[in-house]
């Protein structure tokens, strides 16, 4: 089986899966979900001209400025009888109530003078002003909700204006989690000397919620083969399965062989990316299989990269990728050929251009630097040295902003590609800096 690129890799995943079943839920419950199917305007709305303002319904033609309209009636907001306004009278509306048969114009209270039960008038009246008419907003037929749409507020409020009371949105995955290995304690328990506190499960289970699917934490298999039995079964019943750690080559290292036994089949073992060389990716069925590494950084990042686009297609999200945006490398880097690099860095905008500056130590065994990093940046597998002031490619790690940073990018025509002043951009930071070359 070769190794695949990181590119190959993240394609050979998304070729796999595809789109949940859809399912119905209520209104409320559709908040953040994909809509699975399109969803058009039952009517035409408004479905009735009405006031877009408190003030006094008339007919334009009527308003000849000095003279003054009697108000012959009143019409609320939830009032269903039009009362007929004869030629030369008002009648006091509030805002969304029906306009009376006859009137094409509302006077607003600011703009008239109430004496005596008439309405004086101070100025001309277009026709039309201030009435909200039938259709004008959203027409009958007309596309509310497209299929692939993540359903937002605003959705729910337009499709409870068209009495919806339900919504097909794409079902959420189940993501059974399970970490392995001797050292590994849950984190309650005391931490004896050479034992780790399982910190993946919570982790992977965050990221996986944060998807938008559902966290199915399985705990921890023991390296021993009925152990990771015992846990395997259950966790090829979810709809996808992630392992971590017990995957690359120590003798220890149990999870590949043991899904082999169970009939997993494996598309790929291992990917030319660092961090998340192990990862492998196969299926059982319809169940997708992931087994990412143990170091925690390393297993973040191997989900960012192969878990979350795999997630997010299956939830039926459109963009299920993290772009690659533009940046500036701020410090030299170098990498061993044979394998792409994921930098953790940290940004810094500067004249509408990011940089790109390396949040620390690079081994994968550092937390710290996860912690402060902004964005990866991808060193190319074709290159073993990057020079400062090159443009490489960021992925932000905050999904909120990757949409935002797109934008103010793209409305940003000066982009710089010399880094002659590097060091009074951020003073101090490069003599810190270690990016390591593996
Ligand atoms: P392994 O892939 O089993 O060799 O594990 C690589 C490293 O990741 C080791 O230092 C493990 O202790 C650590 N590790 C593995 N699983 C976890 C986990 N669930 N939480 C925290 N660290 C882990
Ligand atoms: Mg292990």
């Amino acid at each position: 089986m070769c190794t695949p690129s990181f590119e190959e890799a993240v394609r050979l995943v998304l070729d796999e899966v595809s789109p949940q079943e859809p399912e119905n839920v209520t209104l409320l419950d559709s908040l953040d979900r994909i809509s699975a199917m399109d969803v058009s305007a039952p009517w035409s709305t408004p479905r009735y001209d009405n006031s877009a303002m408190d003030g006094f319904a008339v007919r334009a033609a009527d308003c000849v400025p000095g003279t003054a309209l009697p108000i012959i009636g009143y019409m609320p907001a939830g009032a269903a009888v039009h009362p007929v306004v004869k030629d030369g009278t008002a009648i006091k509306i509030m805002t969304g109530a029906p306009m009376p048969a006859n009137c094409d114009a509302v006077i607003p209270f600011e703009a008239a003078e109430e004496v005596s039960g008439t309405v004086r008038l101070r100025k001309l009246v277009a026709p039309r002003q201030h009435v909200r008419f039938t259709g004008e907003d959203i027409a009958a037929g007309e596309a509310i909700v497209s299929e692939g749409h993540i359903i937002r507020p605003v959705d729910i409020g337009v499709l409870a204006s068209f009495g919806k009371k339900t919504v097909a949105v794409y079902r959420q995955p189940k993501v059974a989690i399970l970490s392995t290995g001797d050292e590994l304690v849950e984190n309650a328990e005391e931490l004896a000397p050479g034992k780790v506190m399982d910190s993946n499960r919570w982790a992977i289970a965050a990221a996986v919620r944060e998807c938008g699917a559902i966290p199915i934490v399985l705990g921890i298999a023991r390296d021993n083969a009925q152990s990771h039995r015992d846990r395997i079964e259950e966790g090829l019943q979810a709809d996808v399965f992630i392992t971590t750690a017990g995957v690359s080559a120590g003798d220890r290292d149990l999870v590949r062989g043991m899904l082999g036994q169970f009939d997993v089949r494996l598309v790929f073992r291992g990917v030319r990316v660092k961090p998340g060389s192990p990862t492998c990716f196969g299926h059982r069925g319809s169940t997708q299989v992931f087994s990412l590494p143990g170091n925690p950084v390393a297993s973040l990042i191997a989900f960012e990269e192969f878990v979350k686009p795999a997630l997010l297609k299956m939830l039926g999200h459109k963009r299920v990728l993290n772009p690659f945006l533009p940046a500036i490398l701020a410090t030299d880097g170098c990498k061993s050929a044979g394998h792409a690099k994921l930098l953790r860095v940290r940004l810094e905008q500067r004249e509408g251009m990011f940089w790109a500056w390396s949040a620390g130590k690079q081994d994968t065994g550092v937390q710290k630097t996860l912690l402060r990093s902004d964005a990866l940046a991808l060193l190319r597998e074709e290159r073993i040295s990057f020079a400062a002031g090159e443009t490489v490619g960021v992925q932000m790690l905050n999904p909120a902003t990757a949409e935002l940073v797109d934008a103010v990018i793209r409305l940003t025509p000066t982009t710089r590609h010399g880094a002659t002043d590097i060091g009074s951009v951020r003073s101090g930071v490069t003599s810190e800096i270690n990016i390591g070359c593996a």
